[in-house]
């Protein structure tokens, strides 16, 4: 009997985070984990959640299903936080989701997908789950490759879509600057593509000033409620033109219904206690650039010349060369002396990035962030020496 594939087609096409693999490594006692993409659990709002819980539980429906478009109470409150009108926002299970749907909403097979070099992996899936045809574009210090798309549309290439993390990119930490956001928006209403601006981290901000959208109609922002308040409330959001709102809230009706009612009760609660939630985010904003500072500041002790990063300036990641190191190498050697990162190929699609890494500085204290580094050039010298 011939053997038939149990994957569809287009599953087949689809990578494996090679990320959640190796957090089951990585999460082990004793490590030292630099690896994760998850924000600081000591810095997420417990008693603050608990207590909206417990307001919200009582409210008429909490308990029900709410319309696929979420709860009208968050979508106006996710709407004056993005300044639009509610007309324009459509609540996700998390801004994952948004990206699934979206994938789905506008992308036929074979439909040219643009994303970042290296890419946001969750991003990457969504797109090869629709058989996108995706042309990965080498990232530059200013986010996007402008110079390199207007190459591609130049040549004639017509994306359907050009992903990208505008605000402290995962994994790159790079932030789009003003000129970028522009000439992405002139070139979105030039060539008829969607940007998707993915941007769970522009609160994140070390500065305090929280980066321009990118502008224009054909920008669909996403939002997230994963990295300010908690992952596990599963909230994210999308900010589109009507036209597109509609389109994804049929697609989520065959999705999962609705979004969970309380936990967008909860997030309307949070998101409205404006004095509470601008506090809070001083708060995770400060942590995390002390953190980011504790980070940069070993890795220039223990590892000087040898290594070169890029200076965070918000969010949870540094992303590190470490030229003449394969860092994939490394990894084993250095999850032997109890630290762990993820290896830049991890995020590559085209580009060689066989001797960068992700650190992340957002879940651990300053002095254990030191010793991960202590550790990890301990790793490096032993490599060296293999
Ligand atoms: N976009 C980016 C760039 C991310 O880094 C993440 C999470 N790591 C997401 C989207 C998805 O986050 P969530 O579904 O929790 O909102």
């Amino acid at each position: 009997m011939p053997t038939v594939p149990i994957e569809s087609a287009a599953l087949r096409g689809v990578r494996g985070s090679t990320i959640r693999d190796l957090l089951a490594v990585t999460e082990q006692p004793g490590v030292l984990s630099l690896a994760g993409g998850l924000p600081a659990t000591d810095l997420i709002p417990v008693d603050r959640i608990a207590d909206a819980a417990a307001r919200m539980i009582g409210q008429p429906n909490a308990l029900q299903y709410t319309t696929s478009r979420g709860v009208s109470l968050c979508r106006d409150v996710v709407a004056s936080v993005e300044g639009v009108d509610p007309h324009r926002i459509l609540l996700t299970h998390g801004s994952q989701q948004a990206l699934s749907l979206l994938a789905q909403a506008l992308v036929d097979p074979g439909d040219v997908v643009v994303v970042d070099d290296p890419v946001y992996v969750g991003a990457l899936q969504a797109f090869q789950c629709v058989r996108a045809e995706i042309v990965a574009l080498p990232i530059t210090s200013d986010g996007t490759n402008v110079g390199a798309l207007s190459r591609l549309l130049e040549r004639g290439v017509r994306p359907r879509i050009v992903h990208t993390v505008s605000n402290f990119h995962n994994p790159s930490g790079a932030t789009a600057s003003t000129a970028t956001r522009n000439s992405l928006a002139d070139l979105a209403e030039t060539y008829g593509f969607w940007i998707v601006e993915d941007d769970p981290y522009g609160r994140l901000s070390f500065d305090g000033a929280s980066p321009t959208p990118i502008p224009g109609e054909r920008t669909i922002r996403l939002g997230s409620a994963s990295k300010t308040l908690a992952p596990a409330l599963r909230v994210g959001w999308l900010n589109a033109t009507p036209a597109v709102v509609d389109l994804v809230e049929r697609l989520k009706q065959s999705a999962d219904l609705c979004g969970s009612t309380l936990n967008q009760l909860m997030v309307a609660d949070l998101l409205s206690d404006t004095t509470w939630f601008d506090a809070h985010i001083d708060m995770i904003a400060s942590a995390y650039a002390f953190r980011a500072h504790a980070l940069t500041s070993a890795l220039d002790d223990e590892l000087g010349d040898s290594v070169e990063y890029t200076s965070p300036s918000g969010g949870m990641f540094c992303w590190v060369r470490l030229p003449g190191v394969d860092t994939s190498e490394l990894l084993s050697v250095a999850l032997s002396y109890g630290v762990a990162f993820v290896p830049g190929s991890a995020f590559a699609v085209d580009a060689d990035l066989t001797d960068s890494a992700r650190l992340s500085f957002a879940t651990l204290q300053p002095d254990t962030l030191r010793e991960a580094v202590r550790r990890l050039r301990t790793a490096i010298d032993d490599a060296a020496e293999l």
